[in-house]
């Protein structure tokens, strides 16, 4: 773009560029050029339209107009609220995922849960939304990635929250060795199927082992879920974030091992997480 493009001309040059790739090319446009100017999108459009063009913006839109998520470009992103810092070393936050904070939400009300483990913490997102609720509470989030639980540890710090963030791969034996039990338990684990077609934005940018779990997106379920009794205290609840088609075998899972299950739906009324909770079995009941 020559040097005399101003703000205005490279954001509409820009959307005509991101049209074909994305429906909210002129959105993204705003947002990479706010970025690259270094200031919000209000002071973008009360400010700074007819300045001269950034030629950084040029290389913004070069990347995502190769597919590179927004949020990676920009290096944030936001979840439940909060603002995160995001890399290619975690998964972008979903809106999706707010569903299993609004179960937990209703769960344990004002209350709050003593102990918290989120399992595959990523950028954090799960266990930083649960403890901006519950700040007293104990948050421990785990991750097989270092580059994420940096990401993750960062974020904490940045929101002023307190979470310890260990490095430990659930496919381990003794992984889990002297956690404790908890009280409520969060996972976003791999869930997708080995050959699903995905968006380019999410196949080529965003992290494989966060991604897939198998032939049928189900391998991590099956390590993990088993596990889950042994780390829940006994009237702990775990919210488990699973594929839309995925409610009747991950629930299925969940009832070998001994837990009950109720099924939350996101926004788009789709099956998002299960909560689990470890059933009393016929034992218990009454005669
Ligand atoms: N929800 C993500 C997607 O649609 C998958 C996240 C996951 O595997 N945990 O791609």
């Amino acid at each position: 773009m020559s040097a005399d493009t101003t703000v205005a001309q490279a954001i509409r040059a820009a959307t005509e560029v991101l049209g074909a790739r994305t429906d909210t090319a002129r959105l993204d446009a705003e947002l990479l050029m706010a970025h690259a100017l270094g200031v919000s999108r209000s002071d973008l459009f009360l400010r700074r339209m007819q300045d001269p063009s950034p030629t950084a913006f040029d290389e913004l839109i070069a990347r995502r107009a190769a597919n590179e998520p927004l949020a990676y470009i920009t290096g944030q992103t936001e979840f439940w609220g909060l603002a995160l810092e995001v890399s290619g070393a975690v998964l972008v936050p979903r809106a999706d995922s707010e569903t299993l904070i609004e179960a937990a939400l209703a769960a344990f009300g004002k209350q709050g849960p003593a102990r918290i483990l989120d399992l595959g913490t990523g950028s954090g997102c799960l266990l930083l939304a649960a403890l901006s609720e519950w700040p007293e509470a104990e948050g421990i989030g785990i991750d097989r990635s270092a580059e994420a639980l940096a990401v993750a540890t960062r974020n904490a710090r940045r929101l002023g929250l307190q979470a310890e963030l260990i490095r430990a791969d659930w496919h381990q034996p003794g992984w889990a060795e002297g956690l404790g039990r908890f009280d409520l338990i969060l996972a976003n684990p791999p869930y997708v199927e080995q050959d699903a077609e995905l968006e380019p934005a999410v196949r080529d940018h965003e992290p494989a082992g966060a991604l897939f779990a198998g032939p049928e997106g189900l391998d991590d379920y099956r390590v993990l879920i088993p596990q889950l009794p042994g780390l829940l205290a006994p009237d702990g609840v775990a919210l488990v974030e699973i594929g839309y088609r995925q409610a009747d075998p991950v629930a299925a899972i969940g009832a070998a091992a001994g837990l009950e299950s109720q099924l939350h739906r996101d926004l788009a009324d789709r099956p998002r997480a299960l909560q689990f909770k470890i059933s009393l079995g016929k034992g218990a009941a009454t005669p």
